[in-house]
């Protein structure tokens, strides 16, 4: 087995510390977490340093990087900056995931262009009041005009990530009244966000403040047939397959942030003194650190077979699952322990490892939740389906 990375993955990931050492600085991250704001002046010099075109095809101004390249970077960024590492995953791997994939030759041309050169953002929308583990509950509902030239949709989502600068969003809906099953009748519409009868509130949260998220209210908002995405009625067959690759994205910025926290108390612990001498000569804290260090290793193992399975054209779902389940936790477990190895410090807003502890916390929740996780394995693993 051969666990190098090539020269050129080298040099990628080379590139993107030294872009985030310079030009995101630890204090302007704080910043940003103070006042939610997004990084556009940094998306566009990614754009214009040829990041964002990273997985979209030479046809559109892109550079097609694989699933292997996309973690590398979204790693580096999540380690220093989530304000971009989850764009960068969203509005970038994924829609152009989606729109590849499903798209027409008019929307791939309308969206990918513009997604390389930094012009436009998207989000994915979900969730509703009625469910997001069981998505399915859904009840926004997207009605064929007279003339079959538009859809009209009503309804609500929520916690969508990004929605307040968005420029299109991409909503999963009804567009069946009554299927014989509740995963048919489910298409997807991009919806431009300025189109009248559309109204988004931000919702305050405890964590990735610079990505906000948002609840979305459509009152009776026209969308253009050719905005359909995919076949209709046949979304949730379609969309589906093409998430996994978003599990292993999550993955590599749970690791990002887990390292982050990693190394940040180590340098903690060669600094502060008790007892006469500096913390790190007390065994208890080397344990604690021993564990962060394999979970962070172990952790990466799995999210990286994920995506060399992807970029070698091979199934995923099951692998790309098992390490959005580890990453999760461990950011989860790493990032507390940090906390204690800071001691009251690390409870301040004076050192980072309070956010990143409120940042890794929701991977547990979102995009998947961990017991969701765990079905989707366990019924992988041939158990009857427990719900
Ligand atoms: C920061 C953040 C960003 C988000 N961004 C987006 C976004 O961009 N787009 C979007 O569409 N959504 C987004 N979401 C929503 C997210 O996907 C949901 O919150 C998540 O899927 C969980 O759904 P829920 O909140 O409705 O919890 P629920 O589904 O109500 O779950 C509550 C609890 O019940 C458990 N549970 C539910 N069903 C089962 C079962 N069958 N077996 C075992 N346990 C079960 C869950 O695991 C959980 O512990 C975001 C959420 C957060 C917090």
């Amino acid at each position: 087995m051969d666990f190098e990375f090539s020269e050129e993955q080298k040099i990628l990931r080379q590139t993107v510390k030294r872009f985030v050492e310079e030009q995101c600085p630890r204090q302007y991250v704080r910043e940003l977490d103070r006042t939610g704001e997004f990084p556009q002046t940094l998306w566009q010099k990614m754009a214009d340093l040829g990041f964002l075109g990273l997985p979209l095809s030479a046809k559109y101004g892109g550079s097609e990087g694989t699933m292997l390249d996309m973690v590398i970077v979204i790693e580096e960024l999540a380690k220093r900056i989530l304000a971009l590492a989850i764009p960068f995953t969203n509005t970038i791997g994924l829609t152009n995931k989606i729109v590849s994939a499903l798209g027409t030759e008019e929307q791939k041309a309308e969206i990918l262009p513009k997604l390389a050169k930094g012009e436009l953002k998207t989000c994915f929308a979900w969730t509703e009041a009625s469910g997001g583990t069981d998505v399915l509950a859904m009840r926004t509902f997207a009605e064929k005009s007279h003339d079959g030239k538009a859809y009209v949709i009503n309804g609500s989502k929520l916690f969508i990530t990004m929605a307040h600068v968005s420029d299109y969003i991409f909503t999963v809906l009804r567009t069946m009244k009554d299927p014989p099953k509740k995963s048919q009748g489910i298409s997807c519409l991009i919806v431009p966000s300025k189109q009248g009868g559309i109204s988004i509130n931000p919702i305050e949260k405890v964590g990735q403040k610079s990505t906000g998220f948002c609840e979305i209210h459509f009152d009776n908002v026209e969308v253009p047939h050719q905005y359909l995405l995919g076949e209709e009625n046949k979304g949730w067959y379609q969309l589906i397959p093409l998430l996994n690759g978003e599990r292993t994205c999550f993955s590599a910025i749970c690791l990002g942030i887990a390292e982050a926290a990693f190394e940040d108390a180590v340098r903690y612990m060669g600094e502060r003194s008790a007892f006469g001498k500096t913390i790190n000569s007390f065994q208890i804290l080397q344990h604690y650190v021993a564990d962060m260090k394999t979970m962070i290793d172990a952790g990466r193992l799995l999210m990286y077979k994920a995506a060399w399975l992807e970029t070698t054209g091979k199934q995923v779902a099951f692998e790309a699952t098992e390490a959005y389940l580890a990453c999760s936790n461990i950011v989860h477990r790493v990032t507390d322990l940090g906390m204690q190895i800071l001691g009251g410090y690390g409870y301040t807003t004076e050192f980072d490892m309070e956010r990143y502890w409120r940042d890794g916390r929701v991977f547990r929740i979102s995009p998947m939740t961990t017991e969701m996780a765990k079905n989707f394995l366990a019924q992988s693993l041939g158990m009857p389906r427990s719900y």
